[in-house]
Parts: structure tokens; sequence; C-alpha cells
């Protein structure tokens, strides 16, 4: 997952910006997070000063299962990061910016992607909004099919107070 900045750095263009697929090669990784192997980098690159930042933003895709129906579904997140680029990172550097090494005028950046992916990556999903989820008696999935749970115990007296609470 390089990025090539040589001819931007040596240019005196100001900004940068990148647009790359990047396909993971790493199948832990894969395994581990049930993440589709190909993502969405969008990048922009500014000098200011003496420095070279890096705004990105990731957009990648992994199977999950709704918390509320369990079926599986395709999520999709999309995070960012800011990141200094610098020829020597100097380890005893304590500040928590976000350093990556500039090596032969390219960036590489695998590490700082799984680690904002395993950062952003939610707990908890919803295949949708409005998922219903699954009964609790009979534990048909209410999204696919209405069961008859409810009828049996609802009591018109429920019934009348139940249409108040929705308001
Ligand atoms: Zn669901
Ligand atoms: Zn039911």
């Amino acid at each position: 997952m390089l990025i090539r900045i040589n001819k931007f750095l040596s240019s005196d263009q100001i900004s940068l910006n990148i647009n790359e697929k990047f396909i993971f090669e790493d199948e832990d990784f894969l395994v581990k997070t049930h993440l589709y192997r190909e993502i969405d980098f969008n990048g922009s690159i500014f000098k200011v000063d003496e420095n070279v930042i890096l705004n990105g933003t990731i957009k990648y895709n992994f199977a999950d299962e709704c918390a509320r129906c369990l079926m599986p579904f395709d999520n999709t997140v999309t995070t960012g990061f800011d990141a200094l680029l610098l020829r020597h990172l100097d380890e005893d550097d304590l500040s928590d910016e976000i350093r990556l090494k500039i090596t032969d005028g390219c960036v590489d950046l695998e590490e700082i992607i799984k680690q904002m992916i395993y950062l952003s990556m939610p707990m908890k999903s919803l295949c949708k909004k409005d998922c219903e989820g699954i009964c609790p008696n009979c534990g048909v999935n209410l999204n696919i099919e209405k069961c008859k749970c409810n009828e049996k115990s609802t009591d018109p007296r429920f019934d009348k107070l139940k249409e108040m609470l929705k308001d």
C-alpha cells in the first residue's frame, strides 16, 4: 500500500490528491477482521512550512452480522486520519501525532490503515436502522415473517396502550 510522493516532494506543487484502491494481501488480517480485500483510499498531501502532512480517508467493507436479527450483511465504514510524513523518524518523539516514514520517495500505509480499521470497526451494527430483530418467543426473523406470538398475548387494552406509547 505504497503511495509514491517523490515527484510531488521535488516539485513546487503545494498539494497532491491521491485516490487509490488498495488490496490487502495479509490473509491473517482478512480472516481476523472479515474484511473484504479491496479498500478505497482518498488522501491529500500538503506541504506546510517544512512539514509534509497527509489527510487520509479509508472506506472498507466487511462481512458483519446484525446485532439484532443475527443475519449476515455487508457493512461499510469510512474513517480518517492525519499523519506527518517524515524522512527520518525520531524514536524518542513522544507526541501523539501519527508519523510515517518516507522511504525512497514512498510511504507505506499498510500498518496505519490496519490500525485505523481495528480502531473504527464497530462492535455492534444493525443490518438496517429499523431492523425488527428476532422474536424472543419463537425465534423467527421478524424482518422476513411475522409470527403469531404477539397476537396471542395481546390484550385489546394493551393495544390501546401501545398505540398511545407510539406517539
Ligand atoms: Zn437485523
Ligand atoms: Zn414469535
